[in-house]
């Protein structure tokens, strides 16, 4: 048995932590915050989604993000304030574009993301996690000819993955999802692509139901409001010094795992690791469904609406709607100019959703310039990296996690 600490408890650190404990280990987590996934794990669009692991290195969409930086209201913002980490990240992201390996990473991360699939619904089975998880898979809609095309070519090759792409009509999409309204903007959408066996469900919930979990059953170790500031190797021991309210406790390790979302670059920065993660700002709303109308016009089957990347889950008695990704740095100060959008587009497609209630969030999502996770070793031996999920860490987690546990395990 392993003292392993894990630092982070947003989704990536809950399943290590669930994936060592399983293994045997001895296991602390530990978080700055107050509560665990109270940062980037907290409100976003809860798709668990094989459908949406497509990786964004495309010359399509470097075309589509230098248009969308002259465009309001466009999907991506970019912040041109000089930073050296963000050009950095975007030159890496470029060269990732030009190596090409957009589809081997695609399928790789559809593999992933299937596997953790099974494993999310294996946790919520065996422990009784409670998540708002929904099993009604996952539907995207086009109303743009161009983007439906160049989606539905792509069956021939994300067919080697056995991904299911069902095409659907415009009368098909209304089947799924008989939520839609007969209105002019439901009218022009051309029609969608299906998946079955995606879902959706709250990633909070998840973490925070699992940690309960990992306290009671597993008797792991949870220290919120304590801060990791430095990692030290002393002989065959990782120390760690923490802050906790003032108090500076130092505490070794056997192993110790990053999980610290977009701050694992500064660990990376600490041990002299080659890392490249960049903080890739989302907004998310979440509808309070109050009514009955509300509650029987808003959609459960998980959305996405392609052509301006927004995503959209029903969450229990909640609705929750997500998208943009905006280039500015650490920051999650919430832009009324971007939350807007994401109203309009409830009362454009459900009308008689109500939105006066709603609780409007910005998250940063841990991305790495070719979208691929880390789950490596540091040059310092003993300390692992698992971060950098990107726009999938809901999604892949569950299965980075094992990959990561079992590294441990056969050291
Ligand atoms: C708008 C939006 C929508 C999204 N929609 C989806 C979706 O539909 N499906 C999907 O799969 N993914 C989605 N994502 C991505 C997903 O939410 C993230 O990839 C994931 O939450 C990242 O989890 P994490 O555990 O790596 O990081 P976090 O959740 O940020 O957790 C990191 C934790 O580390 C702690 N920490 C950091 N530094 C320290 C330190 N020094 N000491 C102690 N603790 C520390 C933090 O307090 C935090 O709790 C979305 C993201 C956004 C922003």
């Amino acid at each position: 048995m392993k003292k392993i600490a894990v630092i982070g408890a947003g989704i990536a650190g809950t399943t290590t932590a669930y994936a060592l404990l399983k293994k045997g280990h001895s296991v602390t987590i530990i978080d700055s915050r107050r509560y665990p996934a109270m940062a980037t794990s907290y409100a976003n669009g809860g798709q668990l989604s094989a459908s949406n692991a497509e990786t964004w290195n495309t010359t399509k969409n470097v075309i589509s993000g230098i248009k969308w930086m002259f465009t309001p209201d466009a999907p991506l913002l970019f912040n041109p304030s000089p930073e050296i980490q963000k050009y950095k990240w975007m030159l890496g992201f470029l060269w990732a574009t030009i190596k090409g390996e957009h589809k081997k990473n695609t399928l790789e991360t559809i593999d992933i993301a299937k596997k953790a699939r099974e494993i999310y619904f294996k946790i919520a089975d065996e422990e009784g996690i409670e998540f708002e998880l929904l099993k009604k898979g996952i539907l995207r809609f086009y109303d743009n000819e161009k983007e439906f095309k160049l989606d539905k070519e792509k069956v021939s090759w994300l067919d080697q993955e056995g991904m299911e792409w069902d095409i659907l009509t415009t009368d098909e999409v209304k089947e799924i999802e008989p939520a839609f309204e007969n209105n002019k903007n439901y009218e022009k959408i051309l029609g969608g692509i299906y998946t079955k066996s995606d879902a959706s469900g709250d990633i909070h919930k998840f973490c925070t139901n699992l940690e309960k979990v990992l306290v009671e059953k597993y008797s792991a170790t949870l220290q919120l409001k304590t801060t990791v500031e430095h990692i030290t190797k002393q002989q065959d021991k990782l120390v760690l010094t923490m802050r906790h309210e003032n108090e500076i406790i130092n505490d070794s390790f056997d192993n110790v795992v990053v999980c610290a979302g977009v701050n694992t670059q500064n660990f990376a920065n600490m041990l002299g690791d080659k890392m490249n993660i960049y903080p890739v700002k989302g907004y998310s709303v979440t509808i309070d469904l109050k009514d009955d109308i509300s509650k029987q016009c808003a959609p459960t089957v998980s959305l996405i609406d392609q052509p301006v990347k927004i995503v959209a889950s029903r969450l229990g008695d909640r609705f929750r709607v997500a998208g943009t990704a905006e280039l500015a740095g650490i920051n999650t100060d919430i832009r009324q100019d971007r939350i807007k959008p994401l109203l309009r587009w409830v009362e454009k497609y459900f009308p008689n959703v109500s939105t006066e209630t709603y609780t409007p969030w910005a998250g940063l999502r841990p991305m790495t310039p070719n979208m691929m996770p880390i789950t490596k070793e540091s040059k310092t031996s003993g300390v692992y990296y698992h971060a950098g999920h990107g726009h999938l860490g809901w999604t892949l987690s569950a299965q980075t996690a094992q990959v990561v546990a079992d590294k441990i395990d056969s050291t």
